[in-house]
Order: C-alpha cells, then sequence, then structure tokens
C-alpha cells in the first residue's frame, strides 16, 4: 500500500520525537514499497533536482546573499554548480554504477558465479553545516538518489534564509514520499538522531561530530563524518609569489573564510612570509578593492557569535593586512597575520574566517614536524617547483587531501574522493564514491546443484569404523 504523509507534507518544520518517529517510519515505508529502486525513478529525481537548482536559482542566491553575504556569481561556482556538476556527473554515469560485477571464482568453489551486487540502503539522514548549506546539503542528496534511498535531509539552521528556501523547493520539486526537509536546531537534530536510520552523512564539526557517531552507535548506523581541521600550506623561493597569493586570497577569502577546505595557515621562512604577504596585500587590493567592506564580492560572517569568536583571535595580534572589525555588519576584513606565534590562539583550532597567519619556520623539515605535530588536516597546500619538495610532504605528512599549486580546487573533480583522514573525519564522497557511500555491496555466489563438487569438503572428514 501507498504510504500515507505522516503531516499532510513531509517537510517538517520543527522536528519533536514524535515528528522524527513518524517522518522515518513514513519514508521507510516508501522505501519498502520498492518506489525508490528503479534507475527510471533514481533519473527523474535528479533531473528534479536539476531544475530545483535552475528555477529555484533566483531564490537560493538571495537566501545565500541574505546568510552569508555570498555573492551570486560566488553562489553559482561554489555552490549551486557543484551540484550541478554532480548531478551531470551521475546521470551520465549510473547505468555503468548500478550494474552488477561479476567476480573471479576460486578453483575450489568452482563451478559457480559470483557478482557483487549493488544495492540502496534505505532511509538515510543528511545533516549540513551552514557555510555552504546548498551544496553540502544537495551534494550529498545526489549520492543518495542516485543510490535510490530514501533521504532526510537537516540544514543547518544557522543559515535560516537557505534553510527555509530549501524546505519548500525540495517538496515542490522532488518526491515528497521519498525526500523529506526536517529544519531546526539541535533539538530537532537530537530528536532526528534518535530514529534508526542506515547511513548517517554528517558534515559540521568535530564537537556535533561526536554526538552524531554516539547516537549511530546505538543503532549500529554507519557515518560518514567530512569533518574541518587546520589545513596548512607550505610555500617557498621556487614559485612566482604573485600567483601564489592569489591562489590562496581566492581560496582563503571566498565566503569570507568560512570553507572547510580553506587554507588556515602557511609555513614559511621569514624571507618567503614577507614577500608572500606583500603579494597578498596586491591580490586582496586587485579582488576587492582598497575597501573590501564595500566590495558585492566580499562575504560576511554567518552570525554574531562567530564575529566575536574571530575578533577575540586577533587580540593582542598585529595584523600585517586587514584587521578591522565591524560587529554590526558582521565584517571582518581579509586579514594577515605575519610572524603569528605557534602557541597563538590563531593556531589552537580551525580559524574558519578570513583570517590568514603566517608561521615562521627555518625550513621545510620543520615545517613537516609542525604539521606531523597536529592533527591531520582535512587538506594541504604545496607551493614550489621542487618536485623532491612536493614529493616529501606527500610522503612524510597524511592529510584527507594535497592541493600542489591550487587550493580548495579538489574538490572539483568527480574522479577524486573529498573526505577527511583522522581528525579531519571518515568516510569521502563526490562521483562514484557518493553512490557507494549509499550503497550496500550485497555479494551473491550462485553454485549449481549438480554435479556436486562439494561432496569433497562435507563431513565426515575422519573415516567412520565401519568404512575402514
Ligand atoms: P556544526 O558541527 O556546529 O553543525 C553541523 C550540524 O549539526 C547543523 O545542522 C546543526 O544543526 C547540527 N547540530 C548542532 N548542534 C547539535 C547538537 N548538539 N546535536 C545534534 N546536532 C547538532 O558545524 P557548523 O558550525 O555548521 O560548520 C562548521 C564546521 O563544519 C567546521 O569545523 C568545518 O570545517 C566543518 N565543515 C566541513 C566540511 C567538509 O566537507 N568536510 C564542509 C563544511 C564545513
Amino acid at each position: 500500500p501507498a504510504p500515507t504523509d505522516p503531516a499532510g507534507g513531509s517537510s517538517a518544520r520543527s522536528t519533536s520525537g514524535t515528528d522524527a518517529a513518524r517522518l522515518v517510519a513514513f519514508l521507510r515505508a516508501t522505501f519498502g514499497s520498492g518506489t525508490t529502486k528503479p534507475l527510471a525513478w533514481r533519473r527523474a529525481q535528479l533531473r528534479a533536482l536539476r531544475r530545483l537548482l535552475i528555477e529555484g536559482g533566483p531564490d537560493l542566491e538571495a537566501a545565500l546573499v541574505s546568510d552569508l553575504g555570498k555573492s551570486p556569481a560566488e553562489a553559482q561556482v561554489s555552490e549551486i554548480g557543484v551540484v550541478m556538476a554532480e548531478i551531470d556527473h551521475a546521470l551520465r554515469h549510473l547505468r555503468r554504477w548500478a550494474r552488477s560485477v561479476p567476480v573471479v571464482v576460486p578453483y575450489a568453489v568452482a563451478p559457480a558465479t559470483a557478482r557483487v551486487v549493488p544495492e540502496p540502503l534505505g532511509v538515510v539522514l543528511v545533516i549540513a553545516p551552514w557555510n555552504y548549506p546548498v551544496q553540502l546539503l544537495l551534494g550529498p542528496l545526489v549520492g543518495a538518489l542516485a543510490s535510490g534511498n530514501a533521504v532526510v535531509l537537516k540544514p543547518s539552521e544557522v543559515a535560516p534564509a537557505t534553510s527555509a528556501v530549501l524546505a519548500r523547493l525540495v517538496p515542490e520539486h522532488l518526491d515528497s514520499r521519498a525526500v523529506a526537509v526536517a529544519e531546526g536546531a539541535a533539538d530537532a537534530t537530537t530528536a532526528l538522531l534518535e530514529q534508526r536510520f542506515d547511513h548517517i552523512f554528517f558534515t559540521g564539526g568535530a564537537r556535533v561530530a561526536r554526538i552524531v557517531a554516539r547516537a549511530a552507535a546505538e543503532h549500529l548506523t554507519p557515518t560518514t563524518l567530512e569533518l574541518g581541521g587546520k589545513s596548512p600550506v607550505w610555500i617557498d623561493d621556487t614559485v612566482d609569489v604573485d600567483a601564489a597569493a592569489r591562489r590562496l586570497a581566492w581560496g582563503k577569502f571566498m565566503n569570507a573564510g568560512q570553507t572547510c577546505v580553506a587554507p588556515d595557515y602557511v609555513l614559511a621562512t621569514p624571507a618567503v612570509a614577507a614577500r608572500l604577504t606583500a603579494a597578498l596585500g596586491r591580490a586582496i587590493t586587485a579582488f576587492y578593492g582598497d575597501d573590501p567592506g564595500a566590495s558585492a564580492d566580499y562575504g560576511r560572517i554567518v552570525a554574531d557569535q562567530h564575529v566575536a569568536r574571530l575578533a577575540a583571535l586577533l587580540e593582542g595580534e598585529q595584523p600585517a593586512i586587514g584587521g578591522s572589525v565591524d560587529r554590526a555588519a558582521r565584517y571582518i576584513a581579509p586579514t594577515v597575520v605575519d610572524g603569528a606565534r605557534l602557541d597563538s590562539a590563531l593556531m589552537a583550532d580551525e580559524i574558519f574566517g578570513p583570517i590568514l597567519p603566517i608561521v615562521h619556520v627555518a625550513g621545510l623539515d620543520e615545517a613537516i614536524r609542525v604539521i606531523r605535530s597536529r592533527e591531520k588536516p582535512l587538506a594541504l597546500y604545496v607551493f614550489t617547483a621542487m618536485r623532491s619538495v612536493e614529493r616529501r610532504l606527500l610522503r612524510e605528512t597524511s592529510s584527507g587531501a594535497v592541493g600542489v599549486g591550487v587550493p580548495s580546487a579538489h574538490l572539483l573533480v568527480p574522479g577524486l574522493p573529498f573526505g577527511g583522514v583522522g581528525a579531519s573525519g571518515s568516510g569521502a564522497y563526490h562521483g562514484k564514491r557518493s553512490f557507494d557511500t549509499f550503497t550496500h555491496e550485497k555479494a551473491v555466489l550462485r553454485k549449481p546443484l549438480a554435479p556436486d563438487t562439494f561432496a569433497l569438503v562435507y563431513p565426515p572428514f575422519t573415516p567412520r569404523r565401519e568404512s575402514v
């Protein structure tokens, strides 16, 4: 029987415990009915999601301006465009991804055939943060739909305008029997986390990740944890410093530094640091003019408490560039602190704002020691013309990803896994890996009853007395 809608609409405004239980039961009934399994349904949903992004584009852009002062051009490249590319990639490859794959059968088991059959997991939960509130909610949804699951989407309440637009657009465009948006704050997420899901895909910080992982353990639900950390940069004097500074300024000051893969801090010798600081000044002026506060291309900090947190990081520091804070406008200028100390507040936690500390080191050996003494970051960026330096950093450090000559852009390559390692997360997605994340690989062995080659392995293993 067709499942009935729990509350006359599949978008639960603020999810209480009973709402959450009803919502998951409703989606589970849809999944159980087989609605989401056919490739035709999955493709139709991916195309509908594409239409959502196109027709809802102006509303999403306006919401992103309201939440983050994000320029529509940046929203198209870093939010809507990323999801669009994932949809197109999935549509192109879905038939192949969803095929069962034959595998070789060892002689001991022959004659038989064996294959790996991908099957959807069931009802999955996607929890998103506020910094890329469209990309980080709908990007994982592409994988969840491509692999045929029912989905609960939990947007971040810290980007309220985007959350509200998504809660309206998703039921308008997607099959509301199978995809629901549950808005709300920590209490709503807590209510959702009490339910049993077949996978939880979480993007956010380590504190909440622990809460999610504990709740998931209660139901033995597998998780993907997309977290953050301090992504370091190594730059030496073999590169064009102006070109490198433009790349760094782009990756760092996009979205006012509120990017999980943004360069967090730079390690350089004092001489390179001085040249880089001057070049960063030129890049910032070229991008945002003399007053970035007046540029429509420069974003705002998402909420007052984050402005306060970032302003506190600057206390006692003497920025070489920027440093001004306008609390009322939630504005923090693009800021560079040359000669930041390793034991300063700037170097304690992920900055997640437009402040770039440059830490002086004696050379590559010391830089590698600093990187290795800290948690494994989500990304590591390298600016050098020397392949030997690049190779050493690759071999001697661990991070979710490495960008040589460019920050953040690895997430635009669908063939590359996007995810962390250690404290920066576990599991990965994008492209085929998104499909795999929400898929169970079912092992299927098929062996004819005759000839019964297994007679050789049946007991008794020792000769019976009467047959001796
Ligand atoms: P967060 O961990 O505070 O919140 C993420 C989500 O968890 C939100 O939807 C929020 O409503 C929910 N939540 C908050 N408190 C909760 C609680 N007590 N119980 C249950 N759910 C709760 O993260 P954030 O501040 O939105 O995002 C910033 C962090 O996310 C940074 O550390 C950043 O590096 C990381 N991040 C990682 C990626 C990535 O792809 N790896 C991308 C963006 C951001």
